[in-house]
């Protein structure tokens, strides 16, 4: 691997990968091209030793592993991140016609976004269409993928304190222009014509809006890259080759990519319901592993969730720990939190520093500013159903959950390099004493 064809492919699949449903198409298709097999939820799964395999929840989440070469292997080596971004849901009956001049979508927020961001941008739709099929329903991926809608701002001869700050209402202020009034605005023509169907067969719909802008690496020495969705998608890009480049080790290595993180991860699909869970009982049983032997798996089976993490702020340092101050391209961000928001403690933080150091991949620390509370991630939601020891990490970034966000291009690799060797690497895990090989 190395680091500009990295980001070069980060790049590229940001932009195949406008939301969640797309992510993990373009995940399944990469691991189709290596030879992995997918396994349906509603089929009885046979495993064959030394195999790639794969399963989807939702059309969202996607669940990879390897079967060992043998059947005893140690434990589950598990590194899970999340497809979803930010974003806004299109609502049904979507248009709403303002001044007898203009047809807006009408959407509501999906996940924390710095609202301002998203004006006065190109954007467009992209999910899918539930689509009428003889007697039944069919789901259809779709992207417009053409400039199609601007959420325009007020200009500042409208309201002169604009720049002091303006508090907005996302159903008045965040619905995109779609047409200009005057014929019908066909939102249903349109995405019946993208996707290859009759208008009157799509029977519903999960739609979100996507910045078009195109990503970049950039600064004066290319050090930083810059791209819709970077949380998580540089996460998940960098496990993803982790993952397809390791080998070896003790471990049943599996990646787990998650939607509805941003909203929660209550979902079917989510973190907080039971996929990951289901799927690991259903691999351990196929390997020939009773519940018992499954606990005693879990018992030594180690779960690194990956999630991009805040960089100090070049104005605003005030806002970051005074000590554990993140960089951009200062390697990979392991965070800890009193109120166990992350999942890291002494001994999971232990073993994964001992990891990066036998992999050469530096390792920096995060901790909420104590008087500001921070965000949460999947680690600590997916641990409530299979608890296993964990450590959260992540890629320090700059402007989170901005439409357009900022990162370090060296850490891209950094991730990568640590996947890989998490992955491949031997541990073992007898209650909270461990030894980890590369
Ligand atoms: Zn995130």
């Amino acid at each position: 691997m190395e680091q500009s064809e990295l980001n070069r492919g980060l790049l590229e699949f940001l932009r195949r990968s406008p939301n969640c449903f797309f992510t993990v198409k373009n995940i399944s298709e990469a691991l189709e091209e290596r030879g992995y097999t997918p396994l349906g939820e509603g089929d009885r799964w046979v495993l064959e030793p030394g195999r790639g395999y794969y399963t989807v929840r939702g059309m969202s989440s996607l669940a990879a592993f390897r079967t060992p070469p043998e059947q005893a292997f140690g434990g589950f080596h598990i590194l899970a991140c999340h497809g979803d971004s930010p974003s806004f849901r299109i609502k049904p009956n979507a248009l709403i016609t303002a001044e007898n001049r203009y047809v807006r979508l009408n959407v509501e927020r999906y996940g924390g976004s710095l609202l301002s961001t998203w004006l006065d941008r190109p954007l467009s739709l992209a999910g899918r269409l539930l689509v009428r099929a003889g007697a039944g329903v069919e789901s259809r991926l779709v992207n417009v993928d053409r400039d199609l809608l601007v959420i325009p701002h007020l200009a500042i001869h409208m309201d002169r304190s604009a720049n002091e700050g303006w508090k907005y209402s996302v159903q008045r202020d965040m619905l995109p222009l779609f047409a200009a009034a005057g014929g019908p605005g066909d939102l249903t023509g349109l995405l019946a014509e993208t996707a290859g169907c009759a208008p009157e067969d799509i029977l519903d719909t999960d739609l979100f809006l996507y910045n078009r802008t195109p990503g970049t690496v950039f600064g004066l020495h290319n050090e930083f890259i810059g791209a819709p969705r970077l949380d998580d998608m540089q996460c998940v890009y960098a496990a993803l080759r982790g993952f397809l480049d390791s080998a070896g080790g003790n471990g049943l290595p599996v990646l787990a990519v998650f939607d509805t993180e941003e909203v929660g991860s209550a979902s079917r699909q989510g973190a907080a319901g039971t996929f990951l869970a289901d799927t690991l009982e259903r691999v351990s049983r196929c390997l020939g592993a009773d519940r018992e032997d499954l606990r005693r798996i879990l018992s030594r089976s180690f779960l690194l969730s990956a999630d991009n993490a805040h960089a100090v702020h070049p104005a605003h340092g005030e806002k970051a720990d005074p000590v554990n101050r993140p960089v951009m391209n200062g390697g990979v961000v392991l965070k800890y939190s009193a109120a166990r928001k992350y999942t890291t403690d002494g001994f999971s933080g232990a073993v994964f520093r001992l990891l990066c150091q036998k992999a050469e991949v530096p390792v920096q620390t995060f901790v909420n500013h104590a008087d500001i509370p921070g965000g949460s991630t999947l680690g600590n939601i997916s641990g409530t159903q299979v608890s296993v020891p964990a450590v959260d990490i992540g890629l320090a970034q700059l402007a989170m959950h901005s439409a357009w966000e900022t990162a370090g291009a060296a850490d891209t690799l950094h991730l990568a390099r640590a996947a890989k060797a998490f992955f491949g690497c031997t541990l073992d895990i007898c209650g909270e004493n461990a030894r980890v090989e590369l």
